[in-house]
């Protein structure tokens, strides 16, 4: 590729954070350009600047919609892309209602962060992460405005105290709300129950069917919330200090996560993990997630 490289006849722009799995093949696919052509063997520099010429799409354009073709150096030029989403974060399908609007199929991946739940712009959940939803999963949350009114205050969270540690304790919520889901009392829970009704979800849901999460996905914002208020609240606390900030955690925890359920016991998931901040476990920001491709990996928590 060189200076001279001609703009293509569609020369489609990529969608915000678009693999280049997914783009590369759907730009040469609608411009008739072999996949064993040379922009598929470019590299770094060399394919944005091959990218900018074929499409037209701005250096600072192409840095911030592909995380895979962002360099260091791009984030004192541009300070916006320190907020951006890495090319380390898990991998989602895109938006359908987005990818049709730019005249993009199904298969269109994009990463996300683990608060990217919801395409704001269609109000439709999408997953994320360990809220793993596939393409033909999306569906509208429009009846549900508890839902992105909790992702707001999901974002808030990551503001106040920090990307790493809010994904760390989002995770821990939403496995021990997977531990109690299925739980008469979970299902008694009146906020759960209206939004399985608003969501019509059918009483036997799994706890990987998108819809339920959606419904119970407030909880662990909820619940979030209440570990990160437990960790800074604790900070340097011993002794009386101590029981007393986790006998308000538990009693908190009783109203605001799940209605009329009081963990007990250090086998309680939620002891555990109050447990777990007294050990200092969960200040490393490591933890085992699940990413796309369905295998395991432990990483640092930081998308
Ligand atoms: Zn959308």
């Amino acid at each position: 590729m060189n200076s001279a490289i001609a703009r293509l006849p569609i020369p489609l722009p990529p969608l915000s954070n678009e693999t280049l799995d997914s783009y590369l093949p759907r730009l040469a696919q609608r411009n008739y350009l072999a996949r064993s052509g040379g922009l598929f063997k470019l590299r770094g520099t060399e394919l944005r600047l091959a990218l900018h010429q074929l499409t037209g799409v701005s250096d600072i354009g192409l840095a911030t919609a592909l995380p895979q073709v962002r360099f260091s150096e791009d984030r004192e030029r541009w300070p916006h892309l320190n907020l951006a989403v890495s090319a380390r974060a898990p991998i989602r399908p895109a938006c359908r209602l987005c990818a049709a609007t730019r005249g993009t199929g199904s298969d269109t991946k994009v990463f996300a962060s683990h608060e990217q739940v919801i395409c704001q712009q269609h109000r439709r959940w999408v997953g994320a992460g360990i809220l793993k939803c596939s393409a033909d999963q999306q569906f509208s949350i429009a009846p549900v405005g508890e839902v992105s009114r909790a992702n707001v205050r999901h974002q808030h969270l990551i503001k106040t105290y920090g990307r790493g540690s809010t994904h760390q304790r989002f995770h821990d919520a939403v496995a021990a709300l997977m531990h109690w889901h299925d739980w008469p009392i979970f299902a008694r829970d009146p906020r759960i129950q209206q939004r399985r009704n608003q969501l019509r979800i059918q009483a036997a849901s799994s706890t990987r069917d998108p819809r339920d999460v959606a419904a119970w996905y407030p909880n662990a914002v909820a619940f979030t919330a209440l570990l990160l208020s437990y960790d800074r609240a604790s900070e340097g606390h011993t002794g009386m200090q101590r029981r007393e900030t986790l006998r308000s955690a538990v009693d908190r925890f009783e109203l605001d996560v799940v209605v009329g359920l009081r963990p007990s016991g250090a086998t309680s998931p939620f002891i555990a993990l109050l447990l777990a901040n007294d050990r200092q476990a969960t200040t490393n920001e490591h933890a085992e997630v699940e990413v796309a491709d369905g295998r395991r990996h432990r990483c640092r928590l930081a998308y």
